[in-house]
């Protein structure tokens, strides 16, 4: 495999193509951002640390007979992925109340729901991902009907896979957010889950202080980010 010319700049990595024009190369920096990357920073150790532990997690979805682009470790800051086609929404769930949508229904950051909720948003920093329904989804023409429910039905497969995995380790599997899409060599098959899974894109509490253990403590300047997600690793068993 040969790594060839960037294609894409993200907030927190970057995509190589490779001699093979269905997979591509992820590379993972140290840049962090939030607040639709108003607000940014470099963390020592971060793309390291989020490679490693997104390969672990993707290790145990495929253990679970859930499909990523994930195909393998290059090195310390990068993996060999498929390439994809990208569908343009953002799926949430949602085990405990926090965030956008405590906020949204005026309902207290730490509220368990009896069931977990599964939210939708259209990726688009200019528009502040804006929550959208299904309808918006099939009508707008930014997925079919069959996408939207198997996005539904695997985003919710990874929690049954996932929340556990944290709990295990004693960390609450708050809410994540996922993103999918069709291999390129397979453009009509199932969808498979891209983009990542770390602590940019899921909050983790400690089950026992409450303790917060991902990208919230950069949000809201809690420090000790990356020793955290660290800790978190260490704890669920990633090799670091
Ligand atoms: N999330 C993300 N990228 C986004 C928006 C949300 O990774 O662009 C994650 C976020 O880290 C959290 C979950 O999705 O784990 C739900 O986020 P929420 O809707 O509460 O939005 P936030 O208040 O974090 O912007």
């Amino acid at each position: 495999m040969e790594k060839r010319q960037e294609l894409y700049r993200g907030k927190a990595k970057t995509v190589y193509a490779t001699d093979d024009p269905n997979t591509l190369v992820m590379h993972y920096r140290d840049d962090v951002s939030a607040f639709d990357g108003t607000k940014v920073a470099q963390l020592a150790q971060k793309g390291e640390t989020n490679n490693r532990f997104n390969a672990y997690v993707m290790g145990r979805l495929a253990a679970a007979g859930i499909r990523s682009h994930f195909i393998r470790v290059l090195n310390e800051r990068e993996s060999l992925v498929k390439a994809m086609k990208m569908l343009p929404v953002e799926c949430v769930v949602r085990n405990v109340v926090a965030g956008s949508m405590a906020k949204r229904y005026g309902i207290a950051e730490g509220t368990t729901l009896p069931e977990p909720i599964f939210e939708f948003f259209l990726k688009s920093d200019a528009l502040h991902d804006p929550l959208v329904n299904d309808d918006h989804i099939r009508i707008l023409g930014w997925a079919t009907a069959h996408e939207i429910g198997e996005m539904k039905a695997l985003t919710h497969k990874v929690n049954d896979v996932l929340k556990p995995l944290f709990a295990h380790a004693g960390i609450t599997l708050v809410d994540y957010k996922l993103e999918f899409g069709h291999p390129t060599d397979d453009l009509r098959g199932v969808l498979v889950l891209g983009d990542e899974f770390t602590p940019d894109g899921c909050r983790l509490w400690d089950a026992q202080s409450g303790e917060k253990m991902d990208k919230d403590r950069f949000r809201r300047d809690l420090g000790d980010v990356i020793p955290k997600y660290r800790e978190v690793a260490t704890r669920i068993g990633v090799p670091l």
